[in-house]
């Protein structure tokens, strides 16, 4: 019973109890009851982030710090700031000791983006190149129809000259504003 008392850090309740009961165990309970100093076990003396512990119970019912390393982190994706799947939380100085399996994923951008913010990109990406080959098969039809217009009019020359002028000026006025809108969409 006195084992489990002491161990246990007795409470006042109890040494009143017993100092009536055990007196001879009085001074042992009086000892145990103060609290144990605690020493560092190594030189860093300031209350640092690197120099957290915490108290342990030896076996041998000794009070001793135990050093507390700092959390372990999970890479985040780069735009959406989601923890990502399948990697292992580690330290920074820990990683380079890893395999690369450890660290990353099996796809483009793989531990570095989520998966879909990856799709995303990738059709938006595809739907951009899409835009641009539909841009110019538009600007190849005008070519090819524009010509054929002025050929109705009655005065060759004159009509020629205007008409590829027209062209020219449409084609300017058009680009820069297709342009604009691919950048918004991005
Ligand atoms: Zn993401």
């Amino acid at each position: 019973m006195n084992d489990s008392v002491i161990g246990k850090n007795c409470h006042k309740l109890h040494i009143v109890q017993l100092r009536y009961q055990h007196l001879p165990f009085l001074f042992f309970l009086e000892v145990d009851n103060m609290v144990q100093r605690l020493t560092l076990r190594r030189r860093l003396s300031y209350n640092t982030k690197s120099n957290r512990r915490r108290i342990v119970r030896t076996p041998g019912g000794r009070l001793v710090y135990q050093y507390v390393k700092k959390n372990k982190t999970v890479p985040k994706c780069g735009q959406c700031k989601e923890k990502l799947k399948g990697i292992r939380p580690t330290r920074p100085c820990e990683r380079s000791r890893l395999s690369k399996r450890q660290k990353t994923v099996a796809r483009t951008y793989g531990g570095v983006l989520c998966h879909g913010c990856l799709r995303e990109r990738i059709v938006r990406a595809f739907l951009i190149e899409e835009q641009k080959i539909v841009k110019a098969l538009k600007s190849q039809r005008e070519m090819m129809v524009k010509p054929v217009k002025p050929v109705k009019a009655v005065e060759k020359k004159q009509s020629k000259t205007a008409g590829a002028a027209k062209t020219a000026s449409k084609s300017a006025t058009k680009k820069p504003a297709q342009k604009s809108t691919g950048k918004t969409k991005k």
